[in-house]
């Protein structure tokens, strides 16, 4: 029997070793070339705003097959050409396969095990659907007190009593029978983050789906071919994700020394920083099928009933760095 998030850690790491799995969804960078591209330009504005240090970090947790950095500096690279100058690569990626796709696509990147081993010095930080596939652990809420899911041999739930971490009174306001999930890898993570900016010009930006409001509710979800299945069948087999808590994530970086900006919509993440302008410069001069095809991508990230809702962007920023763009109106 296994604690559900070492399950999901082992799962994990065999399906991410065994291939590629974008073949089970798209991300935000595969659907719209935009998205990375805006990113980028982001990372550029917030560099000026921290007095333009050269050289500059420019970190990807989990940047898949590269596709949103790719983006982002062909963007930079056109319209911040002095920050684009200054940035150094710094990726961590767990798998083995898709680390030698970013090697060929990013010859002068430096790759590391975890955020401890950033090099130091002012940094830019992006993670694009990161998060989600940190291991969860689950907690029930049963009428004797609280239980923990664990994993058996044959795929199933067997919970054992215990206590949650860090809240050791009665989780407030949980009913009975409902379920609450913790990210401990996660959490960490906000909290190395939050003491490095404390201490270091920078900031960091993570899009990834999940609410806004910590709440009860169990979020597990497998993707097998493309399809919703078994997340405990057949382990490796399958993408293992579940739903970012955003205000636990802000409340450890804050805590630890970060100042904190949103979680807001997607969308109007997007929006605001010019999504359809851009599309609509994409679309200029293109084939009306192209076109139409650049429209519509573009609302698949931004439209509240596609990405645009569900997928939130939090930012973590040095205490004396300006606002971050795209969180205010
Ligand atoms: N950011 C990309 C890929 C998202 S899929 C995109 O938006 O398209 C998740 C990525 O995180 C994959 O590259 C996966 O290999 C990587 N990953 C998952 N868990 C990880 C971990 N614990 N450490 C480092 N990388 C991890």
């Amino acid at each position: 029997m296994q604690r559900l998030d070492r399950f999901m850690a082992a799962a994990n790491a065999r399906y991410y070793a065994a291939g590629d799995p974008f073949r089970e969804f798209a991300t935000a960078p595969e659907i719209c070339q935009a998205f990375g591209e805006i990113l980028g330009l982001w990372a550029a504005s917030v560099w000026e705003g921290l007095g333009r240090p050269n050289p500059v970090l420019l970190v990807e947790l989990g940047p898949g097959r590269g596709t949103m950095m790719t983006d982002a500096l062909r963007a930079t690279t056109k319209m911040a050409a002095n920050f684009r100058a200054a940035v150094r690569l710094c990726f961590i990626e767990a798998s083995p396969g898709l680390r030698d796709v970013q090697k060929t696509l990013f010859p002068d990147a430096i790759w590391r095990e975890s955020v401890e081993e950033i090099p130091p010095g002012p940094f830019l930080l992006l993670a694009n659907e990161f998060l989600d596939a940190l291991p969860i652990r689950q907690f029930v809420h049963r009428p004797e007190g609280w239980t923990e899911r664990f994993v058996t041999a044959g795929g199933k739930f067997r919970e054992r009593p215990t206590s949650v971490p860090g809240r050791e009174a009665p989780v407030g306001g949980v009913p009975v029978g409902e379920v609450i999930e913790i990210c401990e890898p996660a959490l960490d993570l906000a909290a190395r983050l939050g003491a490095r900016l404390k201490e270091t010009p920078g900031a960091a930006l993570f899009i990834d789906y999940g609410p806004a409001a910590s709440a009860p509710g169990e979020s597990l979800q497998a993707l097998r071919g493309g399809r919703p299945a078994d997340p405990l069948a057949d382990p490796g087999s399958a993408d293992l994700s579940a739903h970012v808590d955003f205000a636990a994530f802000a409340a450890a970086a804050r805590v630890a020394g970060a100042a904190v900006s949103g979680p807001v919509p997607q969308g109007l993440f997007l929006t605001r920083l010019g999504l359809f302008q851009r599309i609509d410069r994409l679309a200029r001069g293109q084939s009306p099928a192209r076109a139409a095809a650049l429209i519509a991508s573009g609302r698949r990230l931004a439209e509240p009933d596609a990405m645009g809702r569900l997928f939130k962007v939090l930012g973590l920023a040095h205490p004396g760095a300006p606002e971050l763009p795209g969180f205010a109106p």
